[in-house]
């Protein structure tokens, strides 16, 4: 199984070197979906966590997760704009 899941650190300090790129939101019938549109378009695989707080973007109903792409930010203080 290639999909993983990673739980994103909750250390602010760790948070702050991410910056997230694009959030797609998912309910649990569109999530291969959700998925494969991801790795299509982005050639990375999502970060995938619940959320159930928002609205599928693809059936309007409500969401199960949410994927994200997110980017490390390089670790120079005071250079991260
Ligand atoms: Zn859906």
């Amino acid at each position: 199984m290639w999909i993983w899941h990673w739980q994103v650190e909750s250390d602010p300090q760790v948070i702050r070197r991410y910056k997230v790129l694009k959030k797609i939101y998912s309910c649990l019938e569109d999530y291969d979906m959700a998925i494969d549109d991801f790795i299509i378009e982005h050639e990375t695989f999502p970060i995938i966590e619940k959320d159930e707080e928002h609205i599928c973007d693809y059936c309007k109903e409500k969401s199960a997760y949410h994927l994200t792409k997110i980017e490390a930010v390089a670790d120079h203080s005071g250079s991260v704009v």
